[in-house]
């Protein structure tokens, strides 16, 4: 039976690995194989691989058998190749021994440089380099290395006593050190570690090339790299590789270096050489920030004011292997890559290459770029740019370089950062608004009374509520930033302060909210503005010629269509008339008419709500041009348009004429235990008939005045909201068909509009075939539909679905993306039997998963005919559909 192959060599041109085999070889181990074979310059090295740490923990931190002999050899190889021995006095080859799992894990498992010196082959180094002072350098860089990742003696223990040896001798900089010095340092590291373990510093070569490579099987269960990893949903089973590999060395002097770069700008996307180098330094101090590091072209040295001469000019035969190297790998990788290198005495070496992250901006820009270049084709380009990514275009953000003073932080529950005074009261910040305040509405939470308080302010922060409660699900929709369930903020309403660890701020007192990370800060932070650039349109033109799904908006205001216009929203999918309901011109009729005792009582405030409401359709349909709009009839209980505090009692009172001891009693009379599960939705239709027959009244005539205007033939498309059965749309649909003959009857025009039901409760779900005997379009209303899937109120989770996050019972909110296995099972039925009841029936999705791209993969793979999300969420959604589309194709 032939060995198990547990090692893999690369270099000298030619390697046993490829950039495919990145389970088996981790991502650095995969690249180092890749460049070697196109013939890039790599050191000679091996990868053992992830299949041994797998096999390491299986059996008891045991080796597999042969991994030692073939370790051994591969290191001969090494050596031959670079004509030096392994522990060999006169001509030592030193090595790295480099962890690389699978996904890239920065900063998570540790390397250890310059293995392979000890008391003799440093002396070795020294003779043959002809250069003392780095024979030393580099065997007091290794012991401290070693120490820190392998026998645990940390690294302060080193600092300390070279910071003390500088001050003795007073010396500024590391470089003034000579090798004297260093005999010296080493002196005094090896009596530290003999006092911390009890045993000397291990001079067997052999002992510790083990004790490198135990290091880094070791630390893929460390509990950093648990924590990671879950952050980051890594499986542990991937394991990680280690990477051997002869040492190349920045540090022989002033033709020597080593630098990190990336292709091109992975904050602009601009086509240059990016990044930093430091001479005469090894690995990571360029990023250790132990000298300033210096530009590597000349023209980002002038832009940066630096006054050290770039590498273009320092090192230009180096620099230009360097440009070259990166052509190539471009044309091999087609994309950009981020890279670690080293110049040995003027010889280029590569240490490192993987694709580089980049913000949005530059994300858009080298996929269309690369696409003029020839790299890529239009569909790759779409695949390369995360669309969730692009929420960084669409909000104005904090400046990366401004000073902030964190004070909490809450859930990143609406993108964008604003600045503003605090206020804690939804009039004020109306009232301040117009004074020309910017303010941060701040809440323990908020109900739809605040909409106009939420539209007035730039931000809003509370104290309760997860991602999709009110005040998350409401900024999103109006693209106000807002940080949620800022849970250690203490509010006090009466004194008008908000409290956290200590601090108190005031009503208005500036603040600064960050809605893409969740951090509320003291003061004002500087922001910068968004700007969409030509790349963004291009990219979005490409993804549109590729999608299959629609993509339309949640918007109830003129101001949101026509935002959701401008981001290319192709019509709307959901328009909430209950947030019509609120503003202050018709509030008091619509409380009039709830607070009324009977129907006729309800019918005369309604008919002056009417004229309003049909005003604010008729905006809407001109505003979507004919393109479909689909209305839900009104949804929420009613006593959340009524008054809370006495305060507003005594107002409402005055407002409508009833005294304050009626309205306390109808309150109480309304008062639910349980109000998302009460009188709600289509309910309210089946008790007041009247309220619906108004609305469909409101659109029908709204349809036909913005036919007229626009020339455009209007099909309005009225939605029921929480339908269990069957029976509720027939009843509701047959006073809607009835106001439409009535309508159509009065204004001598025949009226075309389709009526349909939101599927946002289980049963309706399963009855999906019964209810599409009536109705003619389904809307799947997620976010209720998962909060009664799982029965899990949506306003109450954030308490406890951290939690399950952190205990990793659920990989995702469900809230924020969409429950394949049991909601989306239901989504599946509920599309299959309303099909095959009524073919062709058309199918989208309104919750707040319509906008998030996983989601919107599976509503791709359910064939759902659109998707509908919050206006600042449609690019992202037209790039998302445009993706799952091309996803399903391969
Ligand atoms: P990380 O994954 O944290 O970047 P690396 O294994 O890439 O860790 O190594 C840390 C530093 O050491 C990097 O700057 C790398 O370029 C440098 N380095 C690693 N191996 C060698 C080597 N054989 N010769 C010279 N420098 C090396
Ligand atoms: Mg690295
Ligand atoms: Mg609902």
């Amino acid at each position: 039976m032939a060995e198990n192959k547990w090692v893999y060599s690369f270099g000298d041109g030619k390697a046993e690995g490829t950039a495919e085999m990145k389970n088996l070889l981790g991502g650095k181990g995969a690249n180092l194989a890749e460049m070697s074979n196109i013939g890039l310059p790599v050191p000679p090295g091996f990868t053992i691989t992830t299949e041994v740490c797998t096999a390491f923990y299986e059996n008891d931190r045991q080796y597999p058998d042969g991994l030692t002999a073939q370790v051994e050899a591969a290191l001969d190889a090494i050596g031959k190749s670079v004509g030096m021995n392994f522990g060999e006095k006169e001509n030592p080859l030193l090595v790295s021994v480099r962890s690389g799992a699978r996904a890239s894990m920065p900063g998570m498992m540790d390397t250890v440089l310059n293995l392979g010196l000890n008391d003799e082959t440093v002396e070795g180094l020294a003779k043959r380099s002809g250069d003392e002072r780095f024979a030393y350098d580099s065997y007091r860089r290794f012991i401290q290395m070693y120490c820190d990742v392998v026998l645990g003696v940390e690294h302060y223990n080193f600092e300390e006593i070279l910071e003390y040896y500088k001050e003795e001798q007073e010396y500024d900089l590391d470089t003034e050190l000579t090798a004297d010095d260093w005999k010296d340092v080493i002196a005094r590291y090896k009596a530290r570690v003999d006092e911390e373990l009890g045993k000397p510093f291990p001079q067997d070569v052999t002992e510790q090339l083990w004790g490198a490579i135990d290091a880094v099987f070791g630390s893929w269960r460390n509990r950093r790299a648990d924590t990671y990893r879950r952050l980051h949903n890594i499986p542990e089973s991937w394991g990680t590789a280690v990477n051997v590999q002869a040492m190349v060395f920045g540090n022989m002097g002033d033709s020597s270096a080593t630098g990190v770069a990336f292709t091109r700008n992975p904050a602009t996307g601009e086509k240059a050489v990016y990044g930093e180098f430091l001479v005469n330094a090894q690995g990571e101090d360029v990023v250790a920030g132990i000298r300033t590091p210096q530009s590597l072209s000349k023209a980002a040295r002038i832009a940066g004011g630096d006054k050290k001469p770039s590498m273009e000019e320092e090192m230009p035969d180096a620099y230009a292997e360097l440009v070259d190297v990166f052509g190539k790998l471009e044309a091999h990788y087609r994309e950009m890559q981020d890279v670690e290198f080293t110049v040995q005495e003027g010889k280029l070496w590569m240490l490192q290459t993987r694709s580089g992250k980049r913000t949005a901006k530059a994300a858009l820009k080298i996929a269309v770029e690369m696409v003029g270049e020839g790299l890529i084709d239009e569909r790759m380009a779409i695949t390369r740019v995360e669309p969730g990514a692009l929420d960084q275009l669409l909000h104005p953000t904090l400046d990366p370089e401004a000073d902030r003073e964190i004070l909490t932080k809450g859930l990143p529950a609406s993108p964008g950062a604003a600045s503003g005074e605090v206020v804690f009261n939804s009039d004020e910040a109306a009232k301040l608004k117009q004074d020309g305040h910017d303010v941060i509405l701040v809440r323990v939470e908020t109900s739809p009374e605040d909409i106009n308080g939420m539209h007035s302010a730039v931000g809003i922060l509370t104290s309760r509520g997860g991602m999709t409660s009110h005040a998350a699900v409401v900024a999103r929709g109006m693209g106000r930033p807002c940080v949620s369930g800022a849970g250690a903020l203490r509010i006090d309403y009466q004194a008008e302060t908000l409290t956290v660890a200590g601090e108190t701020v005031k009503k208005g007192e500036i603040i600064t909210i960050d809605g893409g990370t969740g951090e509320v800060m003291k003061g004002r932070v500087p922001t910068l503005q968004p700007e969409l650039s030509g790349d963004f349109a291009t990219l979005m033109e490409w993804a549109d010629t590729h999608r299959r799904m629609k993509v339309r908006t949640n918007a109830e205001t003129p101001t949101d269509a026509k935002t959701a216009r401008k981001f290319g929203a192709e019509g709307i999918g959901l328009c909430r008339t209950e947030h019509m309901f609120f503003e202050a011109n018709r509030i008091t009729h619509v409380r009039q008419m709830i607070l009324a005792k009977d129907e006729a009582g309800r019918r005369e405030p309604l008919s002056k709500i009417l004229p309003v409401q049909r005003d604010d359709f008729r905006q809407l349909f001109e505003i979507m041009h004919g393109l479909p709009v689909t209305i839900r009839l009104l949804d929420p209980p009613l006593h959340e348009f009524l008054p809370k505090t006495d305060e507003e009692i005594a107002e409402v009172a005055e407002d409508t004429g009833m005294p304050a001891a009626d309205l306390r009693r109808r309150l109480m009379e309304l008062a639910e235990a349980n109000p998302m599960l009460g009188h709600r939705g289509c309910r309210l239709g089946i008790t007041f008939p009247e309220i619906y027959e108004m609305q469909a009244r409101a659109i029908f005539e709204g349809a036909l005045e913005a036919g007229k205007a626009t020339g455009e033939h209007v099909i309005p498309e009225i939605m029921v909201p929480l339908v269990a059965m069957k029976a509720e749309l027939d009843f509701l649909k047959a006073r809607i068909v009835a106001v439409a003959e009535e309508v159509s009857k009065e204004h001598g025009a025949e009226i075309e509009y389709h009526v349909g039901t939101m599927i946002e409760l289980p049963r309706a779900a399963l009855m999906a075939g019964e209810i599409a005997e009536t109705a003619e379009f389904f809307s799947f209303g997620t976010n209720d539909l998962t909060q009664t899937t799982f029965g899990i109120s949506r306003d109450d989770a954030a308490t406890f679905i951290n939690d399950y996050l952190q205990k990793n019972l659920i990989a995702q909110d469900p809230f924020v993306s969409l429950d394949r296995d049991g909601v989306g099972e239901l989504v599946k039925i509920a599309a299959e039997r309303g099909r095959a009841t009524r073919d062709g029936i058309k199918l989208g999705i309104c919750g707040e998963h319509g906008g998030d791209p996983s989601s919107i993969y599976f509503c791709e793979d359910v064939g759902l005919d659109y998707v509908s999300c919050s206006p600042y969420r449609v690019p992202i959604a037209r790039l998302a559909a445009a993706q799952a589309a091309l996803a399903k194709e391969t």
